[in-house]
């Protein structure tokens, strides 16, 4: 089965560009780790970035995520609701691939 949930490692050079990566652990896990960012499943190729600091819409609401299953730069597709939510990111490209 497919993980839902990611961690999210932000880039040293650029906090705006996000890495990916797959775990098993759970959200209550992730939401106390170190790490600020962690990323869910939400529906087929979308998910949501969530933040544990909080996020001043107006300056920091867009990221470089990629996508988890291909690597792609994912677009985000919806804005962030709170401070903690940080928009839905969806990949065309795993998109495009499940219609074919
Ligand atoms: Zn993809």
């Amino acid at each position: 089965m497919k993980s839902d949930l990611f961690m999210v490692l932000s880039s040293l050079k650029d906090p705006k560009r996000l890495d990916v990566l797959p775990t098993n652990r759970s959200e209550k896990e992730l939401q106390i780790g170190s790490d600020n960012f962690y990323m869910k499943r939400i529906g087929e190729n979308k998910y949501r970035l969530y933040s544990k600091n909080m996020v001043l819409l107006e300056v920091d609401s867009e990221y470089i995520v990629p996508c988890p299953e291909c690597g792609k730069l994912m677009e985000q597709i919806a804005l962030p609701t709170d401070c903690f939510s940080l928009g839905v990111y969806m990949c065309m490209n795993c998109r495009g691939t499940a219609k074919k």
